[in-house]
């Protein structure tokens, strides 16, 4: 008898027990992060393109949340995405430098796999995680998407200007048909290389028929996918279709590709049932690269882009998509990259080791309008040197340097530049004068933010050997 009582305690816990995880699952929303390569903030139509056309973007944002203020952690590729994946500012992990900004193919390091990256976290809360793509944490196999919680991976590892094999003709004549053979780039399924050079003339299609599929492949089980694109990054390419069809030439038809590749990846997630269940992330890893003239982009109204701390280079055209989920509208509240690791935590039930600082904040209150973004500041670097810092509408500079400009020098204010990015979002009008109590308090706040740095080794100096 007390063993029949037992055993029907131990069933109904075990049925209790499944039911909870069966309760979980279905409460687990997916999420698709579509993170482009050097877009400006102003290179979208619904952030006030002229010329660019971006139907599938723009519905997106109308029908979802276009943010205005959400920036990246870092103004170049792979701080930017170190960021983004770990919550965590790069200077946290070593994914910083001031010597070599980005990892290169002769990098002998990458993301440490000690990091807690979205993919790692969500796998612990039972999802199927796949990264398409450019990675730019390490191309070596310890350091790719799957040994950073990923279960697969297709992409690059690195920037698609790299290796360039190719040197007599310019970037901009490089863009064109047959010259992708000028960079010698890998693309890779998991870790085995696929295809050498990659065809980059097909890559956003490829990409998005892999996030796709993927979509098609997990159903109804929770899921993450990570859908870097490698453009608008130089050199340009587009496939066939969209061939001189843009009214902005070239550049206009890559990101037009692009708006194409996210209207395939809303249809796929509404063909297989899932829309309602899934929050879209749409942005960028930095603003545009300036200096490649009508192959780059525009950061719009905002100031500098690429590889500054201007608002040009680090605040991003971002959109937010969850029908029938998000408080719709325009979000002027501050976000930033670093805030997705926390907020897809929270909303997939899925724990964080407490054992490392995060930088991020869930942003679920303006998502679903109950609440302020709980984001009051941000802090811009340069490489590993703390460059600028924003609170509430105030930002300033305590250094600043152009980008990508032969022979740009590094200046150091002493007060620093003040601009009140809600009257003057430009950046023109130093209003340091008379706001000593402000700049006081934006000081404050920097100091506060270093104390909490712990010095760490960077990972992105080391050169491997060279072949022999
Ligand atoms: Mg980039």
């Amino acid at each position: 008898m007390i063993l029949r009582s037992l055993f029907t305690y131990a069933a109904i816990a075990l049925f209790a027990a499944l039911d909870s995880v069966n309760a979980t699952a279905a409460d687990q929303p997916n999420f698709v992060v579509i993170f482009c390569d050097d877009l400006g903030y102003g290179d979208l139509s619904t952030f006030g393109h002229p010329t660019i056309k971006t139907p599938h973007i723009d519905k997106m944002a109308a029908e979802g949340q276009k943010w205005t203020n959400f920036y990246v952690a870092a103004c170049v590729c792979t701080p930017s995405r170190a960021g983004l994946l770990t919550g965590r500012y790069p200077i946290r992990n070593g994914m910083c430098s001031d010597k070599r900004r980005v990892l290169f193919p002769d990098s002998a390091r990458g993301l440490p796999t000690s990091e807690i990256t979205i993919a790692k976290a969500l796998k612990g809360a039972g999802y199927e995680t796949a990264a398409v793509g450019k990675w730019h944490l390490g191309h070596l196999p310890e350091f790719l998407p799957t040994s950073h919680g990923f279960d697969s991976y297709f992409g690059i590892p690195y920037s698609n200007d790299m290796n360039r094999i190719e040197r007599k003709v310019s970037q901009q004549q490089l863009a064109e048909d047959e010259n992708f053979k000028a960079y010698d780039v890998p693309l890779l399924r998991d870790t085995e290389e696929v295809e050498r050079p990659a065809d980059q003339r097909t890559i956003t299609k490829r990409y998005t028929e892999e996030a796709v599929q993927k979509i098609e492949e997990f159903g109804d089980k929770p899921f993450f996918i990570y859908l870097a694109h490698s453009l608008p990054h130089i050199p340009l390419f587009r496939g066939p279709d969209f061939k001189d069809t843009s009214t902005a030439g070239i550049y206009g038809d890559v990101i037009e590709e692009i708006d194409w590749s996210v209207g395939q990846v809303r249809e796929a997630l509404e063909k297989n049932g899932v829309a309602e269940n899934t929050l879209v992330v749409f942005t960028s890893d930095n603003g545009p690269w300036l200096s490649f003239n009508t192959h780059g982009g525009s950061a719009g109204l905002l100031r500098e882009g690429k590889g500054s701390t201007w608002e040009g280079g680090m605040r991003e055209p971002t959109v937010m998509y969850w029908p029938g989920k998000l408080k719709t509208g325009i979000v002027h509240d501050m976000g930033a990259t670093l805030d997705l690791l926390p907020t897809f935590a929270k909303l997939a039930g899925a724990t964080l080791p407490d054992d490392r600082v995060y930088d991020g904040h869930d942003l679920s209150p303006v998502l679903f309008g109950t609440g302020k973004s709980p984001r009051e500041n941000l802090f811009y670097y340069h490489g590993a040197t703390l460059f600028a810092v924003r609170k509430g509408q105030h930002k300033a500079h305590f250094k600043t340097k152009i980008s990508y400009v032969r022979g740009a020098k590094l200046e150091e204010h002493d007060p620093p530049l003040l601009y009140h990015l809600g009257h003057d979002p430009r950046e023109k009008f130093d209003i340091a004068e008379g706001n000593d109590a402000v700049i006081a308090d934006l000081k404050k706040a920097a100091e506060a933010h270093k104390a909490t740095i712990k010095p760490v080794e960077t990972q992105l100096d080391e050169r491997l050997p060279p072949a022999k």
